[in-house]
């Protein structure tokens, strides 16, 4: 069976700020900066070229640093130079690139992750010091996988390291597919089953309350920091309700999918054409969520062991999955073929249409009998609709 990686970054907060750790960012920046006019000079974009033509002069002059950071400050600065060239190709970048932020990159060889005691030991120039974290509950889960990289970062809210972590999972041959029709305030899914179920999200109330509030917000207070302090914060809170609404909605999607062991979604990242783009975009989610949906999806999917696909999108709702001839609107959000007499709810056709790209991408041929199945009763609706939240005040 085949394994993929799964790789999720987790956010630790630190209780203290140790002694030494301003001169390690101040040190680490230094190094960084060193490493990047050296790329810069020489137009080295190899890190291993990098590496070689700098480490034994810097090992000399930071002789107390562990060497990893070293290893982890030539692959930064191979990575900021590299994307320095790339946007002054683009004429978007002038000069010498500077590298100004707090971050030390770290590798498995600088810290050790304590989950159970919610410590981090970091190597430095003075030894391995023990770090204490905020615990949070999300934390428990990433106690079966393994810690690969990670950052450490200054902000002012604090120091944080973040941690990349992997785990490998079996997805296995999908028996079937789930077509999972993306809009911005209910998901369609077009079920194997020949049944459609269409869960309410509210995502546009949420947004267009936030909206409001900012609005409000614009209006009474003049521009200065507590405008952009109080905006933030509602920024943050809306990016939170949003993110735990994703993370429902990918449940139940998983949940619904996993006994077919497969999930059609569309794929947007190789959308050009900008016109057709916004109409097919029309109603629908925000490029970003619908990117960030997605991959919240794909990712829980494959941890059950399910397979995500992509199909294309083009016309995933104007053309008739049963003849492929193009609907016509037969009122409110309902399509009807006139070739073939289907009809059935936008949606429906969108989750539908999916579903059966996913099958054919997969070399399935559609039994006739799974059509007529779902168009033997005259429109096709959906069949069940879920709250994702009971209550959404
Ligand atoms: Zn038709």
């Amino acid at each position: 069976m085949p394994s993929e990686t799964i790789k999720l970054t987790a956010k630790f907060k630190l209780k203290e700020a140790p002694e030494g750790l301003d001169e390690l960012f101040k040190t680490y920046r230094e190094i960084v900066n060193f490493l990047i006019s050296y790329a810069f000079e020489n137009n080295v974009t190899s890190f291993y070229r990098l590496k070689k033509e700098t480490y034994k002069s810097l090992r000399k002059e930071y002789s107390s640093l562990p060497s990893h950071y070293l290893y982890t400050g030539c692959q930064m600065a191979t990575a900021i130079f590299k994307s320095f060239r790339k946007r002054r190709w683009n004429g978007k970048a002038k000069g010498k690139p500077v590298f100004k932020k707090e971050v030390i990159m770290l590798d498995d060889h600088l810290f050790k992750l304590g989950l159970d005691a919610g410590v981090v030991k970091l190597s430095t120039p003075s030894g391995r010091i023990q770090l204490e974290f905020y615990p949070a509950k999300y934390h428990e889960r990433f106690k079966s996988w393994k810690a690969g990289q990670a950052w450490l970062i200054r902000t002012p809210k604090g120091v944080f390291l973040n941690v990349v972590f992997s785990k490998e999972v079996v997805v296995g041959e999908p028996k079937a597919f789930v077509g999972v029709d993306l809009n911005e305030n209910n998901v369609t899914l077009s079920l194997p089953n020949g049944e459609f179920v269409q869960i309410i999200t509210h995502e546009r109330e949420v947004r267009t309350g936030y909206y409001v509030k900012r609005r409000k917000i614009q209006k009474k207070l003049r521009a200065g920091k507590k405008r952009k302090e109080l905006l933030e914060k509602y920024g943050q809170r809306e990016r939170n309700r949003l993110n735990d609404l994703y993370h429902k909605l990918a449940n139940k999607i998983v949940e619904l999918a996993e006994k077919y062991g497969g999930i059609a979604l569309e794929d947007l990242t190789e959308i050009r054409d900008s016109i057709r783009y916004s109409a097919e975009m029309n109603g629908r989610l925000h490029r970003w969520s619908f990117r960030k949906l997605q991959s919240i999806i794909e990712y829980k999917a494959k941890l059950k062991g399910v397979r995500v696909v992509f199909v294309n999108p083009a016309f995933t709702s104007s053309l008739c999955p049963v003849c492929g001839g193009e609907l016509s609107p037969n009122g409110h959000r309902v399509l009807k073929c006139p070739k073939c007499g289907f009809e059935a709810d936008r949606d429906v056709v969108g989750s539908w249409n999916i579903s059966l790209r996913a099958l054919e991408m997969w070399g399935v041929s559609v039994p006739p009998e799974s059509l007529t199945m779902k168009t033997g009763v005259g429109k096709v609706s959906r069949n069940d609709v879920y709250e994702l939240y009971s209550n959404h005040g």
